[in-house]
């Protein structure tokens, strides 16, 4: 039953995707990172796990460009059925791994403690910091083993009520839309 409620939020959010434009995509995204950054979590955090866009989701392409300096990036990569981070160093070094997701190429990283913050793509949030992903799982067997502060991010089209879950799914601390954080759990 929580399946197919799942798969019917995946298509219903698939089918509003479609009608934006590319240069909707990037405007909502830097709306979005906007009121992230203004966060004082973000300001402190050093070490920040983040994802490589793909075109269907907000786009972080700029965003970590412009903070790949500052603060040390990880992007995952995907190793069979499992989610490993690696160090992103520049964009130079990124190759396109499983499912055309770019990955950085460097060592892995695997003192999941000193992470500080973990910004989280999803197909969809609610406001009590459910996700739902695209339904491989990959998120689930990787946040089990980060405690930092999570942050699922997606457009405001992308949120639902209600998010059917599983004991598996982890909850985020909050969720930040172009207009700013859903009500934090
Ligand atoms: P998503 O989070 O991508 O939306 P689901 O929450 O529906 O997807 O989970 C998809 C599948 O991933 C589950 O049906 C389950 O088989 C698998 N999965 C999730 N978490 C784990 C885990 N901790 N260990 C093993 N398999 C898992
Ligand atoms: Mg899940």
């Amino acid at each position: 039953m929580n399946y197919s409620r799942k798969q019917q939020l995946r298509k219903i959010i698939a089918e509003r995707k479609r009608l934006l434009t590319e240069n909707q995509f990037i405007d909502l995204s830097e709306k979005l990172f906007f009121h992230l950054e203004s966060l004082p979590t973000f300001q402190k955090a050093k070490i920040i796990l983040l994802y490589h866009s793909l075109k269907d989701e907000v786009r972080t392409h700029s965003f970590i460009e412009k903070w790949k300096e500052e603060k040390t990036i990880l992007l995952p990569v995907v190793e069979g059925e499992n989610l490993k981070l690696r160090i992103h160093k520049d964009s130079s070094s990124l190759r396109t791994g499983a499912y055309g997701i770019e990955e950085p190429t460097g060592k892995l990283f695997t003192e999941y403690d000193k992470i500080d913050m973990a910004i989280i793509p999803g197909i969809s949030f609610d406001a009590h910091g459910n996700r739902l992903g695209r339904g491989k799982g990959y998120y689930d067997r990787l946040l089990p083993d980060i405690k930092a502060y999570k942050i699922g991010i997606c457009f405001a089209f992308q949120v639902s009520e209600d998010i059917p879950t599983e004991p598996h799914d982890t909850k985020m601390d909050l969720v930040i839309t172009e207009n700013g954080a859903l009500n934090e759990k």
